[in-house]
Order: structure tokens, then sequence, then C-alpha cells
């Protein structure tokens, strides 16, 4: 294993994120290459960190005072072997090749863990939606598509929303697309009602985190009612989380963004819920204007010199990071562990370093890795691809079930994987093995390819 690290580390020099997620998913399989030399000599793990192709690419555009930009798109097709390549588009200035990979790698085992025909990519830019026109963003999205088409396709690979694009940009970039194409095929997943969407898709990633969380509570006969609630973030997974655990009756204490956090210790209501959405969907706001709109809730700016995120220093009892990557250091990891938290399920891709990681499975909270508790977006994407196939269109009842039971399903598949290589209760190793183990008997079957 040492020399597989030393080997990706040569391979891809300095791409921390990306070999900060190679190196979790190395450490949970090396029991299973353990027990199937059969992949150690297929050098499965090996094709697996390597992606099947990387497309890197100009975007020029021109701003509201007519000077010309240029932006660098991407994506990373990074593997195919059961399904089109299948994973969303972020538009965040710090936006790199690491960072894509990252997402990539880890889209491959979470696809896998739905249970449902969907390889793993990942794409985007370092293009700002923040402080941009409507008609800034429609430019940028309609050059971005005017590259990017070639390789896309309904049974290629299948975008759709991350960070910094959600439905508007979606739209803009299926416009393009299906311009170029001359064709209406469902392309891009996340896509409005009206044309071809799927209901629950924009709540999905944050509800099937919470459901997650209520699958963990279940194994200890406990439940989200009653229960205080940290959660990071104003976006779309943080708003969806935010409302499931409402409906469940538990209390949300706090929201953030990249500027600061609310803390409302009489509980972010229903009503205090849709002017979040409002502010952020609507007006685009900044999530400090909650306080002056509410001034029973605290505004903290957030000060990186601190060394930890205050956000994470409040008695709760439940946390739901839902805004990046890394946002949970070892010191707000301690911090969770010692005001209380004993449940803690990831909205966000790899939002614990792994230093944190540790601490938490050392302290035997449950505690899910992103791959398997925000794995609800992508499959209500993989749903959304089904009704487009069969141009029909599911109430949202029936997504909502077909989501709980998806989740449940994960849920299951984590602790099966878990016990069996000897770690009961591990989620990391749990999401990990099923994942891997799902794919490699894919590749294997398929050949050096
Ligand atoms: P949005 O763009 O809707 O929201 C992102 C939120 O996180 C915003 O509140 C944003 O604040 C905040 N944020 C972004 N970067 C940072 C940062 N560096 N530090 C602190 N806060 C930050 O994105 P999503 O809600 O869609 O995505 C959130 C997370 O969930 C990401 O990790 C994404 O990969 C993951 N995810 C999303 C899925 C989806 O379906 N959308 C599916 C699975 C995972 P600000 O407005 O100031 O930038």
């Amino acid at each position: 294993m040492k020399e597989f690290i030393k080997m990706c580390e040569e391979c891809n020099p300095g791409e921390v994120e990306f070999l900060q997620a190679v190196a979790e998913v190395a450490e949970s399989v090396k029991p299973v290459l353990d027990k199937h030399p059969e992949y150690r000599t297929a050098k499965v793990l090996e094709r697996m960190v390597e992606p099947e192709r990387t497309i890197l690419f100009r975007i020029p555009w021109v701003n509201d005072r007519g000077e010309v930009q240029i932006n660098r798109g991407y994506r990373i097709e990074m593997n195919s072997a059961i399904g089109p390549y299948k994973g969303g588009f972020r538009f965040h200035p710090s936006v790199n090749l690491s960072i894509l990979k990252f997402l990539g790698f880890e889209q491959v085992y979470k696809n896998a863990l739905t249970t449902l025909p969907m390889g793993g990519g990942k794409g985007g830019s370092n293009f700002d939606p923040k402080g941009k026109s409507d008609n800034e963003v429609m430019r940028f999205c309609h050059s971005f598509m005017s590259e990017i088409f070639r390789h896309l396709g309904p049974n290629t690979d299948v975008p759709a929303g991350d960070i910094g694009v959600g439905a508007r940009e979606i739209g803009y970039l299926f416009g393009m697309y299906k311009k170029l194409r001359n064709e209406f095929t469902g392309v891009l997943t996340g896509k409005g009602l009206e044309w071809g969407g799927s209901l629950i898709r924009p709540e999905a990633t944050g509800y099937g985190t919470i459901y997650f969380a209520s699958e963990m509570l279940a194994t200890k006969d406990e439940a989200l009612e009653g229960k205080t609630c940290l959660i990071s973030g104003s976006g779309n997974v943080a708003q969806y989380a935010a409302e499931k655990v409402l409906e469940l009756g538990g209390k949300v204490l706090t929201l953030s963004d990249s500027s600061g956090y609310i803390y409302d210790e009489s509980g972010i209501s229903r009503e205090k819920l849709d002017y979040v959405m409002y502010l952020k969907n609507v007006e685009r706001g900044r999530i400090k204007e909650y306080a002056e709109k509410y001034p029973e809730a605290v505004y903290t700016a957030i000060d990186p010199a601190l060394g930890y995120n205050p956000l994470w220093n409040h008695k709760a009892d439940c946390a739901f990071p839902c805004a990046t990557q890394n946002e949970i250091n070892a010191k707000d990891a301690a911090n969770l562990v010692a005001n209380g938290v004993n449940v803690v399920s990831e909205g966000a891709n790899m939002p614990t370093v792994p230093e944190g990681v540790n601490i938490f499975l050392e302290n035997k909270i449950l505690y899910a890795p992103g791959k398997a508790s925000n794995a609800g977006g992508v499959s209500v994407s993989g749903l959304e691809m089904t009704q487009n196939s069969l141009r029909l269109s599911w109430t949202r009842e029936e997504v909502d079930d077909y989501l709980k039971r998806i989740m449940k399903s994960i849920h299951s598949a984590c602790i099966g994987a878990a016990d069996e290589y000897g770690t009961p209760g591990n989620y990391v190793n749990g999401a990990n093995i099923a994942g891997f183990v799902k794919v490699a008997k894919a590749m294997m079957a398929q050949g050096i390819v």
C-alpha cells in the first residue's frame, strides 16, 4: 500500500485533495485486496485512480462591460465500468484539477452504492457566479457548453449541478446543448420540471443526508425528533437538509456561507427557512442578513486565523456539514465530540479532514462519510434519467419513496461490508468497500480496458 500511495504522489504531484481521497479508499480496501489477489494482479485500484479521460478547455466570454474574460473548463471522466459517467459541474474560483479528480473519484464509489447503473465523473470551472449578472452567467454557460457538448450524451456522460451550479445554470447549459445537438435528450439532470426535470431532485441530497442519519439513529433505537442540529452551508444541500430535520421534529440551530454563520438558539423555523431560501435562491444575498431580520440570532464572521470554525463549537446532538471539502478540521471534530454531538452525516463531499474522521471513529459516534450519506442527489438524478428515457414523470411521493429505499439500501450495504471485513459500525470502511467491490467486479468482467 505504501508503494501504491508513493506511486500516486509521484503521478499526481501537488494534488492534495485527490491524494487525500485516494489514501482513504486505499486504506479501507486493503483487506479486500488481501482476500482477492486477482484484483491486485489486474491492477484494479491502480486503474481506478487514473481517469479514463480528462478534458481541459478554454472558456472565453464577454462581461457586461464588453471586456473579454477567460476561464478554464474541466471534465474528469473517471470510470464507466457500471454505467455512463455521472457527476456534477462545480463553478467556484477554487476549482482545479485536484479538487475535480477527488470529486470524480468519490463519485465512482458513491454511484456504485446507489444500486443504479451510473459510472463516475465530475467537472466544472474556476468561474465565480457570485456577483455576476444573469446575462453574464448565461454567456459563460453557453461558452462552456459550446466546447463540452461533444463529450456528453445520455448514454455517455450526464452531468448535473454542484457548488455554484443550480437551476439557473443547468437551464442555460441545457439550452445550448439542445441547440448544438438539435435534439431534446436527458443529458443533464437537475432540469426544471417543465422540461424533463424530476420532482424531489432539488431536495434529494439534503433529504437523503437526513434519511441516512435517521437510519443510523434507528440502529440505536433513536430518532431525529427532539434532536438539536448544527448545519453548515446555506445552499441547495443545506436548505433541504434543514427542511427534512424540521419535518422530522428536530431543531436547526445554525446555517452558514463562506463569510460567516448564524446561530439561532430559538431554532430556524419553517418561516425562517423560507426566508433563507428566498434570500439565497432569489436575492442571492448573504447569511448575515438573517441576523438583521431575526435579531434573536447571532452572526459570527469566519476568521481563518482562529484555527477552528466556531459553528462546530456549540452544544448539539447532530451535525450535518453541507458546505464544502475539509470544512471540519481536527479541532472542529474534537469540539463536536466534546459538545455532545454523536451523529455526523455528511451532506458535502469529504468535509472532514482525515484526522477529524479518526476522532469520530475513535469516539464511536455515528459517522457517515459523504459518499454514502449524500448519495441521494445522484440517486434522484439517476431516477430523472430513467423518467427521461421512459418519457414519464413520477409523482413526488413515488420519487421520495425511491429515495428513502435507496438510502436504506446504502445504509445496509455499508453495515454489511463493514461487518464482513471485521470493522462493525465503521461506515467509512463499509462505504468504501461496498462501492469498490461493485466497480471492481465489473472491471474484472470487462478485461483490461
Ligand atoms: P451551493 O453552491 O448551493 O451551496 C454551497 C454552500 O456552501 C454555500 O452556502 C457556500 O457559501 C458554502 N461554501 C462554498 N464554499 C465554501 C467554503 N470554501 N467555505 C465555507 N463555505 C463555503 O452548493 P451545494 O449545496 O450544491 O453543495 C454543497 C456541498 O454538497 C458540496 O460539497 C457539494 O459537492 C456537495 N454535494 C452536492 C450535491 C448536490 O446535489 N447539489 C450532491 C452531493 C454532494 P457561499 O455562498 O459564500 O459560497
